[in-house]
């Protein structure tokens, strides 16, 4: 039977393996950060620092790190977290719905594998939350096993080192990478050999300005021989961004603002926002209290612009417009009163960007 995959363009594996992963981990030897989670081989710690990492910087997490795993020491001590208590938990690392994954995780494990998280690649395959990359850092860090993690990074390095013309998020591409790093992989140390790859790529083999000069593996980059660094990893062109205008409300009320609490199913959700049609919804003022009476079971009226602020969700941009409001209906349907500068509250980005704003024309 003949295969109809495409090929891809590379060139029979590199003979250089062996000396690959001898020169990638003396490297990281000499070069790795000082983390939290990498005085750990607790593989619930690995798990929450893997899970914080995404989308996140390293500095921003090192502190939650901690904090968090003081708080919750154990999957168990996670999984009985209210709502409350985890948004506070994740405060400053955003992106909320991860936090409720690792708490739908923490259950699973309670619940099927009594409270330790399970050593089985497959079985950490089936977590909510957990992907492929998860799986693998978990998975290698933790236990030593020998899967090779691919992020964003270690994509970067490889297509690189390659010289991969392929795009990576095509199948072709994907394939290219998932045998290289499977390839390269240090048997002996494979949880230290995919930090490393991580590492190389978050400090030298960077987006913008990889440091060749610095690197382990440039003897043999084939991207730097072909003088073609830069142009790599390939993509599609990212997608045309959406762009929404947006309004919220400001209703002034004992306690603070009126607030809603993000309904389940909606980009995050759990976290309070001020009161409007929501973050990706483009209204007219004369629309906005018909289109948010059904989400927030109250009536709104808006009145002057008090601030303009601009933010980004996935494609989305997004100019935020906050009017003066006014409550039309007896109670206050789905809104709560909460204190705009409460550090506990957890505040959308956008209604933090809002209150800064409002702060700053009111001082000017
Ligand atoms: S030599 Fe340069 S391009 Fe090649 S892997 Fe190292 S930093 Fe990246």
């Amino acid at each position: 039977m003949t295969s109809k995959r495409r090929k891809s363009t590379l060139k029979p594996a590199l003979d250089t393996d062996t000396a690959f992963s001898q020169r990638l981990m003396h490297w990281f030897d000499r070069a790795r950060r000082d983390l939290p989670w990498r005085r750990t081989r607790d593989p619930w710690a690995i798990w929450v620092s893997e899970v914080m990492l995404q989308q996140t910087r390293v500095e921003a997490v090192r502190a939650a790190f901690e904090r968090f795993v003081a708080r919750y020491p154990t999957p168990e001590s996670f999984a009985n977290a209210s709502d409350d208590a985890l948004m506070l938990a994740w405060k400053g690392l955003g992106y909320y719905r991860r936090a409720r994954l690792l708490r739908d995780g923490a259950r699973v494990v309670v619940r099927d594998h009594r409270g330790a998280v399970p050593q089985d690649a497959d079985k950490l395959a089936e977590l909510p939350g957990v992907g492929a990359y998860t799986r693998a850092a978990v998975a290698s860090i933790a236990f030593d096993l020998r899967i090779a993690a691919v992020d964003g990074n270690v994509e970067r390095v490889l297509a690189r080192h390659l010289a991969l013309r392929d795009d990576v998020d095509a199948a072709v591409g994907k394939r290219a990478i998932r045998a290289a790093a499977d390839e390269r992989l240090d048997h002996d140390r494979p949880g230290d050999h995919n930090q490393a790859m991580m590492e190389l790529g978050a400090t030298v083999c960077t987006p913008q300005s990889p440091r060749c000069d610095q690197c382990p593996l440039a003897a043999d980059c084939r991207g730097l021989a072909q003088g073609i660094v830069m142009t790599l990893p390939r993509k599609k062109p990212p997608r045309a961004p959406t762009l929404v205008k947006a309004r919220v409300a400001v209703v002034r009320q004992a306690g603070g603002v009126l607030a809603l609490r993000i309904p389940d199913g909606e980009p995050n959700a759990g976290q309070w926002e001020l009161p409007g049609p929501g973050a990706l919804v483009s209204v007219e003022e004369n629309e906005f209290s018909a289109r948010t009476r059904s989400r927030c079971r109250a009536g709104i009226e808006v009145g002057p612009v008090l601030a303009e602020v601009r933010h980004a969700i996935t494609h989305h941009k997004i100019t935020v417009v906050a009017h003066a409001g006014a409550l039309r209906s007896r109670n206050a349907g789905s809104l709560r009163a909460q204190e705009p500068t409460d550090p506990d509250v957890p505040w959308t980005t956008i209604s933090r960007k809002v209150f800064a704003a409002m702060h700053e024309s009111e001082s000017d």
